[in-house]
């Protein structure tokens, strides 16, 4: 286990709270990033004391699925596209847009992009995790919740092959033998 339930409940709180007071009372949509920030999102919008609504978008990466097994699987090719787009123009509004994880932050400069072409009146970036050291695009979130070692991780919304996301805890996989 890397990270317990416990304590992202209370990092998710401090999140909640610092959102509020950067908000200064003003609207706020929250863009969750399918499937892996819909966990953290709901967790995280019923601690901010702003009027908020919330969306999602949904991305894909081109080449190999991402994985445990070894750094060439898990790299991104760095083609990202998009599979869901928000369902609300996001012009003249406050947008944070919730992800699980920062990694070679490559999704998130996509969506950023793509997000900011909709001329939101500000746009923020809210992250549970951040692995600094993967980084391919530099790319900083606004709010970060742990920054973690270069590994790869489940739960609290995490899947692996789909498996895993409802664990409470978030856990390393560990990388499985290889197979000849
Ligand atoms: P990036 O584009 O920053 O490389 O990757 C971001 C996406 O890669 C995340 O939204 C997440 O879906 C996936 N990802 C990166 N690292 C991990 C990890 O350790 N575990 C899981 N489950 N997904 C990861």
């Amino acid at each position: 286990m890397l990270i317990s339930g416990e304590q992202i409940a209370s990092r998710v709180i401090e999140m909640g709270r610092q959102i509020t007071n950067d908000c200064g009372g003003q609207a706020v949509v929250f863009v969750g990033v399918l499937k892996g920030a819909a966990i953290f999102l709901s967790d995280l919008v019923r601690q901010v004391e702003v009027d908020a609504s919330f969306d999602f978008i949904g991305v894909a990466s081109y080449g190999n699925p991402r994985g445990p097994k070894q750094e060439k699987i898990w790299d991104s090719t760095g083609e990202v596209r998009l599979t869901k787009d928000v369902e609300h123009s996001l012009r003249d509004q406050n947008v944070i847009l919730v992800e699980d994880i920062l990694d070679t932050g490559l999704t998130l400069s996509f969506l950023k992009r793509l997000l900011l072409g909709h001329q939101p009146k500000s746009f923020r970036v809210a992250v549970l995790l951040d692995k600094t050291s993967r980084r391919k695009l530099a790319f900083e979130a606004d709010y970060v919740g742990f920054t973690i070692p270069d590994a790869f991780v489940v739960g609290y919304g995490l899947d692996y092959a789909e498996k895993y996301r409802n664990l409470r805890d978030i856990y390393v996989l560990p990388t499985p033998p290889a197979v000849d």
